[in-house]
């Protein structure tokens, strides 16, 4: 674990139309420059920081500066997670759909998280109304996610959410997100922070790893509820550079031990330097908060030096370097004028073991089945469904593995977020060399089609987005392309003319032209929870979780 920023998180304004009782947001009305923050978004795409959010004080208070930099962010093909908003910042209904219409026309399809609990005094029914409007503006159902406070006054806020979700139309799916309060500054009336366990060590997982710029230019690690500390603040966007304020997080002996060792590391150490804390808490951020004003300086420093965990800044740029890519023009894959139903008839369909099946891929003789979940791949007779052989991968997680034509294969693991060459050698799957790293997000299908190579990717978040990236023959990165079209994409072919994708979600089959990236037919896939698609010259193959092998004409 280290300090490796993935996102870039936007406080627009420090204003605010509501007065929020444990709100830890200094208000004033001090916007963030355009155009500072619209250089610093290009340099963060340099550094391999591929997304961008926004939060408050209230974001939407500062329209123009969401609209300006998400046009930016398109245009430097960058991923969009989410904005953070109280959802009742509008005048009327009017304002209201002009905002979000005009934020839509600007690029945005990221997600909308709304704060609704106990503690956030909006009108429930001006709440409903932006909610739907949300909805209606993106054709999303899905679109806001709703975020709330836990551990402190639960009950009245269950009572808000649930009087909330009636007053919604029933077609509109609301996730929620369950973020424990954390008792520094005013929200310390509510929980006492203090009592009987430790916290167990998460490196600071969902607020860190983030550039968290604020409204004075202030850039933070992570969006935590201890950033008001100066000693949290790593460089100022109006003098820095993005990989200047990476290069000094990553000299900064408290991030790196942070992030590094864990904060739990840091409190051992210093236990056993004769440090004795009141008791013990399980909120990271207050701990970390009690270590930046209550712990003695020197004593601080005397302990994270000893935990030698400082990254020096040419590892970190190093590291960066190797592992990040700029995107190219966006690409949006659309349904074609002309798409229609494909007739596909089964020929034969093939029993194979019960398992949690991903890529196929067929050799001229064999199938390979990649099976995820700690599953082995095999190399199965298609005719029969024998299993030959059962291949040990490099991970836990095998998506895809094709041939590349010369004795090597490409590997996909979904956890390791890793495209890999790879080599068999009896049992044994060895990786010869990683590829390409696509973290934060998870490859799927891997397909080689003539001299394009084409992987498709999940990026998990508030809301999933998809997208099948393209390598040249030497693997460099070409560009990317959005898939809107498709719900879970899985697995790919290519039958020379056209690329085949299984939609694990829908059961459905599609057929895409990679000249034009239009979706021109698709057909029923046979396996419910489609996933490896595999092409023999003749007759497509198919396969989905825990489902058989299906041989398919095509017409
Ligand atoms: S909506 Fe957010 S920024 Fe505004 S007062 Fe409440 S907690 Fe603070
Ligand atoms: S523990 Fe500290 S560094 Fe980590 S998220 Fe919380 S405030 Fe940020």
């Amino acid at each position: 674990m280290r300090f490796q920023p993935t996102e870039v998180l936007f406080s627009p304004t420090a204003d605010c139309n509501l007065d929020c009782p444990h709100c830890t947001t200094k208000k004033s009305h001090q916007k963030l420059s355009i155009k500072v923050a619209g250089d610093f978004l290009s340099g963060c795409c340099k550094t391999g920081v591929k997304r961008v959010g926004f939060t408050g004080g209230e974001p939407f208070l500062n329209p123009e500066f969401l609209y300006s930099i998400t046009r930016r962010a398109v245009e430097e093909g960058m991923l969009f997670d989410r904005i953070t908003t109280n959802g009742v910042w509008y005048k009327n209904k009017a304002e209201l759909k002009s905002v979000l219409e005009r934020l839509r026309a600007s690029g945005y399809d990221g997600d909308i998280c709304v704060s609704v609990d106990a503690f956030h005094r909006q009108s429930l029914k001006k709440l409903a109304l932006f909610v739907e409007i949300a909805a209606l503006v993106w054709n999303r159902p899905d679109i806001v996610s709703i975020a709330f406070v836990g551990k402190a006054l639960e009950s009245a806020t269950r009572k808000k959410l649930k009087h909330l979700a009636r007053l919604v139309s029933k077609g509109v799916m609301l996730k929620k997100i369950k973020i424990d309060i954390s008792p520094i500054g005013k929200a310390s009336r509510f929980r006492t922070p203090w009592g009987k366990k430790w916290f167990k060590d998460d490196y600071c997982a969902g607020p860190g790893n983030t550039l968290f710029v604020l409204p004075s230019g202030d850039v933070k690690p992570c969006c935590g509820y201890a950033t008001d500390s100066d000693r949290l603040t790593i460089g100022n966007i109006r003098r820095d550079s993005a990989s200047d304020i990476i290069e000094r997080a990553g000299n900064d002996h408290f991030i790196t031990a942070v992030f590094g060792a864990g904060l739990g590391k840091i409190r051992i150490n210093m236990e056993k330097s004769g440090f004795k804390f009141p008791r013990k808490t399980d909120n990271h951020c207050f701990f970390c908060h009690y270590l930046l004003t209550e712990v003695p300086r020197d004593l601080l420093k005397k302990c994270l030096r000893a935990l030698k965990f400082a990254v020096s800044a040419i590892a970190l740029t190093s590291i960066l370097a190797n592992h990040s890519y700029v995107y190219g023009a966006e690409i949006r894959l659309k349904r074609s004028a002309d798409f229609k139903a494909i007739e596909a008839a089964v020929i034969k369909k093939t029993p194979i073991p019960r398992w949690y099946h991903e890529g196929l891929f067929y050799d001229g003789k064999n199938m390979y089945v990649a099976n995820g979940e700690c599953g082995m791949v095999w190399v199965l007779d298609p005719e029969t469904g024998k299993v030959l052989s059962e291949l040990e991968g490099p991970g836990k997680f095998t998506e895809s593995i094709i041939g590349t034509g010369d004795g090597k294969f490409l590997l996909t693991d979904w956890d390791d977020e890793k495209l890999y060459l790879v080599n068999i050698s009896g049992k044994k799957i060895f990786v010869e060399k990683e590829i390409f790293s696509f973290s934060p997000a998870h490859p799927a299908g891997v397909v080689l089609a003539g001299e394009r190579l084409f992987v498709i990717t999940w990026t998990r978040g508030f809301g999933t987005k998809f997208h099948i990236l393209e390598f040249d023959k030497k693997f460099n990165f070409i560009g990317r392309v959005t898939i809107k079209d498709i719900m879970d994409p899985a697995h790919m072919a290519w039958d020379g003319k056209y690329l085949w994708v299984t939609s694990w979600f829908s059961k459905t089959v599609f057929r895409v032209d990679i000249n034009t990236w239009e979706i021109t037919g698709s057909f029923s896939s046979p396996a419910t929870k489609a996933t490896g698609i595999a092409w023999d010259g003749r007759y497509l193959w198919i396969t989905g979780t825990y489902d058989d092998l299906y041989c398919m004409s095509v017409s």
